[in-house]
């Protein structure tokens, strides 16, 4: 599933091309893709819209049209949203075209939970999924001291709470066990035992990571391209996901994999404590 550093390379790479750029036309050929906004359809209303900007919350991407709409795109396990610059024939999970003024963006999807929502802008933040989100990782405001606050006395695992995008947005099960391998942090530490020395060390892989993940175009493991269908690089530096029962490439101890929250979860039990 693409996380923070894979959905911000959508963005950018996207942006390059689309931006100021009007929608001539829609084609939906599945339109459960999508969803509107009161009786209008999505045609209808993102139709004859210009881009002004792609903004990025969590793992969502916020596509700002004209006349104050927005579309709220969320990738879930596979979406993908490509630029053609040429028309282009739909590939067989292509969903949705947008034909712009110049080129055409597609998204696909083979797993078909991601999702398109056409929503007027100023209720983006009261009237969707977005307003229930935690804080941006790599904005200021996120600081160690705000990192122990949505921590608080909870009871929760590490992995558990760093996964829960109400708690922090943005990270999923690769940047969650990268950061935590880096912090020397165990997957399995309750939120409420970590010392605050361990807060600051954890609030510092966070951001260590997803910048390296940004800066590496994202994790290319199997479905996610960026906009221009390339793949990232960061797989390549990755210390634990998808490595259990490899040598940690710190201290050579195999890697333990194990089920938590839900999610394989691949850690060093004696780097990590
Ligand atoms: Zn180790």
């Amino acid at each position: 599933m693409p996380e923070l550093p894979e959905v911000e390379t959508i963005r950018r790479t996207l942006a390059q091309h689309v931006t100021d750029l009007k929608i001539v036309e829609i084609k939906l050929i599945w339109s459960s893709a999508v969803c509107s906004w009161e009786d209008q359809s999505f045609e209808e209303l993102v139709t004859g819209r210009r881009i002004q900007t792609i903004d990025r919350r969590g793992k969502y991407l916020l596509i700002r049209l004209d006349e104050d709409l927005t579309l709220i795109a969320h990738m879930r396990m596979t979406g993908r949203l490509n630029y053609f610059p040429e028309k282009q024939e739909p590939e067989k999970h292509t969903h949705v075209v947008f034909r712009l003024e110049k080129g055409e963006v597609h998204f696909s999807d083979v797993r078909k939970f991601g999702r398109i929502q056409a929503i007027p802008t100023p209720l983006c933040f009261s009237g969707s999924s977005l307003c229930k989100l935690g804080p941006e990782p790599l904005e200021a405001e996120f600081t160690p001291e705000v990192l122990k606050e949505r921590f608080g006395k909870k009871k929760l695992s590490v992995k558990a709470a760093l996964l829960d995008q109400h708690l922090l947005a943005g990270l999923g099960n690769i940047y969650v066990d990268e950061s935590l391998f880096q912090a020397g942090i165990s997957p399995e530490r309750r939120v409420d035992t970590l010392a605050a020395e361990e807060i600051s060390k954890l609030h510092h892989a966070i951001q260590t990571i997803l910048q390296a993940g940004i800066d590496a175009q994202g994790t290319s493991f199997r479905d996610y391209r960026d906009a221009n269908g390339e793949k990232g690089s960061f797989e390549r530096e990755l210390q634990v996901y998808g490595r259990g029962g490899e040598p940690c490439k710190v201290c050579g101890q195999t890697l333990e994999r194990i089920r938590l929250a839900g999610r394989t979860t691949v850690y060093c039990s004696r780097c990590q404590r």
